[in-house]
Formats: C-alpha cells, structure tokens, sequence
C-alpha cells in the first residue's frame, strides 16, 4: 500500500500568505459593490474572472448567479491498491454565500458600500473572499490529494433559500457525487482568528406566517354593530405568546414573535380587517407541525370566542442546522493541528439565527463552523459592521486543512 501524502504546514502558509493581499484587495472590493439575493451579477463575475485565470472546471449555473467548480486531485490514492476496496478518493464540498442585504451601511471605510439601500453586514463578502483564497492555493496542491474539492458560491443565503434551491437542483449528487459538506460563518463574540463549533443543532429552523383577522366594520361610537378585528389582534398576540411560554419543553428554545401589525386608518372607524406577520424559531426540525398547529389552534379559538374570521399562511424557510458528530470532531483536528489546541472550540453556543447551508447538511455529512471576529466586533446586521480583514489568513488556512486532511492528505510541521 502506498504511504499517506504529507505536506508541511510550511507550504501552504507561504502559498496562502503570497496571495493575501489579493484577497484583501477582492474582499474590499466585493464589499463596496453589495448585490442582494440572486441579483449577484457583477459578484458572480469577478468571481469567475479570479478563477478563470486558475484553470479549473466550473460547471454551467444552477440559478444563474452561483458559480460551482471542481478541483481534481492528482495524488495517489493510498487505497487504491488494496484490492476490492479500491477507493478512488472523496468528493468534498466548501461553500461560501455571497449575497448581501437591504440595509443601509453606516461606516465611513474607504471601502463602504457604494450601492445606497444595500450593505455587506454580514461578512458574506470575507466568505466568498476566504474560498477564493482557499480554491487558489488548493489548485496549486492537487499533487498532494485524491479524490475532488466540489467549491460553491451561493447566492441568495439571506432569506432566499439559495442553498435551498441548489440542494433541489442536484449539487450534492450532480457528478463527482458530494461525500462530505463544510461551510463557514464568521462570528462577532468569538476571539479573533479561533474557531468554534458543535456537535448537533448549531443554528435554528425559522417559518413565518401571517394571519389576517376578519371583522365587520362599523362606526367606532358603535362598537356593538361591528366585529372589531383590532381588539381581537390584540387577544391573539397575546395568547401567542403562551406557545413558547406553555406549550413548549422548557428545556427547548423557540421563538414566537409577531413582528408587523397593519389595520385601521382613523379614530372613529372600526376596520374590516388586521394584518399581522410574525416569524417562528425552533430548533427540532419535527416540530413544525407541532407549532403551526399550535399556532392556527390559538388564532381560530380566539377568532371563534370574538365572532371573527381568519386566514392563515404559513411559510416554511430554513430547516434547522444540525452538524455530523464526527464531522466536527474531524474539523477539531484539522483545526488543532494547524493552529494549536487555543484556537478550537466545540462547544459553540447555538442561536436561533437561521442558515440555510442547513439544507446542505441535510442531506450529507459535515459541518459548519465559525471563525471569530473578536469579542467587540458589531454585531451581524448591525450598520457598522465590517469583516475584519486580520482572519482571512487563519480562516483560508482552516479550508485548506479540512480539504487536504478530509482527501487523504497528512498535514505536518
Ligand atoms: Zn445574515
Ligand atoms: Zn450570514
């Protein structure tokens, strides 16, 4: 049998550290330029110029805006001389997201965002940025694995289930058929450069639903002619709220808030109808039944006791993200031996924020991680946030490790 291929952490240090400043340089540059959920045209095409000059096959779009490529390796496989279970080496896929949002950005960078309304808050342009780097000093060091790197750029992560979609188009059994999954976020709270990560649920599962109360209108002085939609909202927001705080294992998070409230134009009118829309948490996914129906149960008793009508739409958006056990032990490793024990955590504390690399870990193994922004960093979302350009190196480095490590590849001092 063939010995492991090794490589010295020295290699792939140098490699990254020669093309930081490139990635520094696209990453400032992405973030000036944000494009929202499958509008990520120019986004698309630097991203495809930077690899076209990297000679690797990229596969036709699956929603126009992603960019999908393979890197093959050319190193022996070390099983593929035991006989019957010969191996031909695994199929891994890295993904970053590259969509930004519809919020107004607040700093004053150089590298601001020059498109008004839209703002990169949420450091998906240090993704992208981070699996550019990665990709590039992969394709230098295909002698040294087997099997292949399948790489994504997603579109649409920020409310538009572009993962999602890419999972329903075949990404993962498209050829080379995908073996294992591994994304990243990076994550203000967590020191600067580490990583952390869990085994299990990591991030939450996220529905919203609306509901529309239907009254009677009438003249407010007259209560008692009209059915009053907005006082039976009122009953119905606040009986919501004992799904969590009743229904729900204490044990468990979830999350039931209503979050915009429509009805009425004036002081002496009782409208027909109230509009509400709200968003729903939780973070076992075969409990959404659970609590659509709780949710529909508490609306039409309400509506029954009050004499009024109602519709109901509920909307199913990411399913929770759940991490493969051994998936993450494996990035611990990887993690540990480039860095040093200091720089890995696993246990991540999960939110109820929502990602929809959820889809992907769905259906195959692997993991998702973080990758620290520092413990004062502005918060996800928030106006003034930035990436911080100092955790590119770390961060293209802890790709580089997952993939060589994940396709036969011992990586030493
Ligand atoms: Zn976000
Ligand atoms: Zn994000």
């Amino acid at each position: 049998m063939n010995k492991k291929a090794q490589i010295s952490k020295k290699i792939i240090y140098n490699l990254v550290g020669s093309i930081i400043d490139e990635i520094i340089q696209i990453r400032r540059k992405i973030h000036s330029n944000p494009e929202i959920m499958f509008k990520e045209h120019e986004t698309a095409s630097l991203i495809r110029n930077y690899l076209g000059k990297l000679n690797l096959q990229i596969l036709k779009p699956y929603i126009e805006t992603d960019t999908v490529g393979i890197i093959a390796g050319a190193g022996k496989d070390p099983g593929a001389n035991t006989g019957a279970n010969a191996a031909t080496g695994k199929t891994i896929l890295l993904r970053a997201d590259i969509d930004a949002l519809r919020i107004e950005e607040k700093t004053s960078l150089e590298w601001t965002s020059r498109n008004k309304g839209y703002a990169h808050l949420c450091g998906h342009d240090g993704h992208t940025a981070i699996l550019l780097g990665a990709v590039n000093v992969l394709s230098q060091l295909t002698e040294y694995f087997c099997g292949n790197v399948k790489f994504v750029f997603q579109p649409a992560e920020e409310g538009g289930g572009g993962g999602k979609i890419l999972v329903e188009k075949g990404i993962l059994d498209d050829l080379p058929r995908v073996d294992e999954v591994y994304g990243l976020h990076a994550w203000p709270g967590v020191k600067k450069g580490c990583f952390e990560s869990c085994k299990g649920t990591l991030m939450s599962a996220v529905d919203d639903f609306s509901i529309e109360i239907k009254g009677k209108s009438g003249h407010a002085a007259m209560p008692n002619l009209a059915v009053d939609p907005i006082v039976t909202a009122a009953y119905v927001i606040t009986a919501l709220q004992t799904i969590v705080s009743r229904n729900s294992d204490p044990i468990e998070s979830v999350v039931v808030s209503i979050t915009s409230l429509q009805g009425g134009t004036l002081t002496n009118v009782i409208p027909d109808s109230v509009i509400m829309k709200g968003t729903l948490r939780y973070f076992k996914k075969e409990k959404q039944e659970f609590f659509r129906n709780r949710i529909e149960e508490v609306v039409k008793g309400i509506c029954n006791a009050n004499n009024a009508d109602y519709l109901f739409n509920f909307e199913p958006l990411y399913i929770p993200l759940v991490n493969n056990p051994d998936s993450v032990d494996f990035l611990g490793k990887v993690i540990k031996n480039l860095f040093g024990d200091g720089f890995w955590s696993n246990s991540a504390v999960p939110t109820t924020g929502a990602e929809d690399f959820a889809f992907f870990l769905d259906k195959r193994p692997g993991a998702f991680y973080r990758v620290g922004l520092g413990l004062d960093h502005p918060s996800l979302h928030n106006s003034l946030f930035d990436f911080d350009d100092t955790i590119l190196e770390n961060a293209i480095l802890s790709m580089c490790g997952i993939a060589l490590n994940a396709l036969g590849c011992d990586i030493s001092e």
